[in-house]
């Protein structure tokens, strides 16, 4: 049984590995991780990274901040501050303010995705497509360890009032009640595994008694990042007999897992979680975004999806860095991803081709984008809603003007010299709603 040992900034030094750390990279996590999360933990360092080959391997790149994330002139400020040791207070003041630039709430999570009940915000719930609601479980805004590029990054940054958190259980039954249309709960965080076998009861217990709900979900890294969560933890077989249960009950109950590299899934106890985790009946999806310096080739998805049909996990989505925090240093121009995306899906066999992607979660909807094609001498991308704020949206096919570099759907203008997109029209009046 492998103890949990967390390392961030403050104690890096008792990290094992802490002396093949050369001098200038630790200067650049102090100086990041002031402004972004950092932490890792030993099974991670142990099993995961690669440390003959830092700081190019990808699971470094992954766990460990690069100087890169900031803007010269950001990072100068703080590494300039702790350089001299300046009072804590001053790092996290200046910290504070490169982060709230940062475009911490993208894509109007707050504003358009927040609903209400009685006139009153629900906190810690969002409910963007009409079939499916996110929860966000107070106790579950953290992670294992977190992503360099994680889009949720406010969330473990003590911005308070950016947060999406809740405790109250009884305020999403009492919506679902009100909601019959929604079919699906979506756990997520941070890291609803963080959570003990107690609390997870305490949350999802409730759902099983509403009819209406037909799926639930929980994402998380730990299949992959602590796989003992499902292994050797002190409640992890009261975990796997609540899943048990979760399923008997009639539910579909979906683990879906951040997985963005194949080694995460290479360890025997990895596999173990996964053989574990499907013996009580649970599926297991996989999502992960396209990653620049750490999952930006054909080679890693290919061996990813094949690694993962192999043992059973459904490959699910391939995302796009969203329009958030250090976006600039880790996005991949939406033209080179689709090549990616394509190259790789052509070699998987149709059991591997349940995956979608790359696609943008935008104010709008998921945007996949289809293709590059050409018509009439124009050069052009195919993208398609998935999901949509409208669910009439969904599925529909719409055109924008090729560009090698744009990576959002901000950069994107429509094909064939059209004014606007066929959707925008109504997101306007949405955001001049709220
Ligand atoms: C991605 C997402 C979902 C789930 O979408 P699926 O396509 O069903 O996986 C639900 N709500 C929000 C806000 C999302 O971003
Ligand atoms: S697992 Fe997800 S939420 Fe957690 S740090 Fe990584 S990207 Fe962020």
């Amino acid at each position: 049984m492998l103890k949990y040992r967390s390392y961030a900034a403050h104690n890096l030094h008792t990290l094992p590995q802490y002396g093949e750390i050369p001098e200038e990279q630790l200067h650049v996590v102090k100086t990041v991780a002031a402004v972004y999360p950092f932490r890792v933990n030993n099974y991670v360092t142990e099993n995961l990274i690669d440390w003959s080959n830092i700081p190019d391997d990808p699971m470094f790149r992954l766990s460990f901040p690069q100087s890169e994330m900031l803007d010269p002139v950001d990072f100068e400020r703080i590494s300039e501050l702790v350089r001299r040791e300046a009072e804590p207070e001053a790092i996290q003041q200046a910290a504070r303010e490169i982060q709230l630039l940062q475009n911490p709430n993208p894509a109007g999570q707050m504003e358009l995705n927040t609903p209400r009940m009685n006139g009153d915000f629900l906190h810690g719930i969002q409910h963007k497509y009409r079939e499916s609601v996110l929860f966000f479980p107070s106790e579950a805004q953290v992670c294992h360890a977190y992503c360099t590029y994680c889009f949720r990054w406010p969330q473990f940054s003590g911005l308070e009032n950016l947060k999406f958190a809740n405790n109250d259980i009884n305020l999403l039954v009492n919506y679902l009640q009100e909601h019959p249309e929604v079919k699906d709960i979506i756990f997520t965080g941070g890291d609803p595994m963080v959570m003990n076998t107690g609390l997870i009861k305490k949350y999802i217990k409730p759902l099983l008694n509403i009819p209406t709900v037909r799926t639930i979900r929980i994402g998380t890294k730990a299949l992959s990042w602590w796989p003992h969560r499902f292994t050797s933890d002190h409640d992890s077989d009261e975990l796997l007999h609540f899943f048990e249960e979760v399923v008997s009950s009639g539910k579909h109950l979906a683990i879906m897992a951040h997985i963005s590299h194949p080694r995460e899934i290479e360890t025997s106890i990895a596999i173990d979680a996964v053989r574990r985790i499907r013996s009580t009946g649970a599926v297991i999806r996989s999502q992960s975004p396209i990653v620049r310096h750490i999952n930006d080739d054909v080679g890693t998805w290919e061996t990813m999806w094949q690694k993962q049909l192999q043992e059973g996990i459904i490959p699910y989505y391939m995302f796009l860095e969203r329009d958030t925090g250090a976006k600039h240093y880790f996005e991949v121009p939406l033209a080179q991803a689709v090549e990616i995306f394509n190259s790789a899906y052509q070699k998987m066999s149709g059991l591997g081709r349940t995956v979608r992607g790359p696609s943008m979660s935008c104010s709008p909807g998921k945007i996949i984008v289809e293709d590059i094609l050409e018509i009439n001498g124009e050069k052009i991308f195919a993208l398609k809603f998935t999901q949509s704020r409208n669910p009439e949206w969904t599925n529909k096919l719409f055109f924008a003007e090729y560009s090698e570099t744009a990576s959002w759907l901000d950069d994107l203008v429509p094909a064939f010299g059209h004014e606007e997109f066929f959707f925008e029209k109504e997101m306007e009046a949405l955001y001049s709603y709220c």
